[in-house]
């Protein structure tokens, strides 16, 4: 049996015990699962196969330590077989997919690997639309303030005051990681008041179109999930309504290949 196959039979063994449904359209599968009663977690990039991953991963935080986001956590007392072990959860925080993956580099025990420090390896998982119908593109609606707000109020580099005044303008002599985090306010912020395309807009995939676009449907826009999508998570936590969600440890054929026989 291939990866592939082995990798799907877990999804469809994981999503048909979820009741999940799955909706086959012309722009790829609409699935309206609960991710949270998802067992798996979003690895940082480069992270092994799951059952590999629960031993190797000696519970050490330098990749939390190293990463320039902030997207990295270790699980807390609930995470059960993976308590203290480091995962990302896009809601929060999606990864940015830094070009020279200091997370896998910095990893000691082989529990992210190193060899997998080029985009073509990173296969953390796969996103998808759980809500449709939330889609601000798809009624033709704008970025509410509140939504890029939020963003400000989570990013972890700024201090009280920067959040306060929506500040984030870059100063001479800020270190590398606060100028990655403000760079990326300061993008987010072109999309104030306008028509929503931020998960487009800000995927962080090197060739962006590659991984989402947007596609017409019902007078408006939604975003259409492609095959060079690796389930960074950052659209996930960018989009102001809560339309994308990632499967954790797929991969676009996995999933949306088999939708569309
Ligand atoms: S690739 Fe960069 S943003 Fe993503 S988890 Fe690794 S260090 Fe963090
Ligand atoms: S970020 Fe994308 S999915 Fe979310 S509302 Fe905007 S266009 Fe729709
Ligand atoms: S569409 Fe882009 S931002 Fe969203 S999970 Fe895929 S690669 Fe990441």
């Amino acid at each position: 049996m291939s990866l592939d196959d082995k990798k799907r039979r877990k999804f469809i063994k994981q999503m048909t015990g979820l009741g999940v449904l799955g909706l086959a359209s012309g722009a790829g599968i609409y699935f309206a699962p609960d991710l949270k009663a998802s067992t798996l977690r979003l690895r940082p990039p480069g992270a092994v196969e799951e059952d590999q991953f629960l031993k190797l991963c000696i519970k050490c935080g330098q990749c939390l330590q190293v990463c320039p986001y902030d997207a990295i956590e270790l699980e807390d007392i609930e995470g059960g077989a993976s308590v203290g072990m480091a995962y990302i959860d896009p809601e929060k925080r999606g990864c940015y997919l830094c070009e020279a993956f200091p997370c896998m580099l910095a990893c000691p025990s082989g529990a992210l690997n190193h060899e997998h420090d080029n985009i073509k390896y990173v296969e953390m998982g796969v996103a998808y639309l759980a809500n449709v119908d939330g889609c601000l593109a798809l009624h033709n609606k704008k970025v509410p303030d509140s939504a890029i707000d939020k963003i400000y109020n989570h990013t972890k580099v700024l201090t009280a005051s920067q959040k306060k005044n929506r500040d984030a303008n870059l100063r001479g002599d800020e270190k590398e990681k606060v100028k990655l985090q403000k760079q990326l306010l300061l993008k987010l912020d072109k999309s104030r008041g306008k028509p929503c395309t931020i998960c487009a807009d800000m995927c962080p995939y090197p060739t962006p179109s590659d991984a989402i676009g947007m596609i017409k449907k019902d007078g408006g826009l939604i975003p259409e999930i492609r095959e060079a999508c690796v389930g960074c998570g950052a659209c996930v936590e960018l989009c102001p309504t809560q339309v994308l969600k990632i499967i954790p440890a797929q991969t676009y054929a996995s999933v949306y290949k088999k939708g569309k026989k």
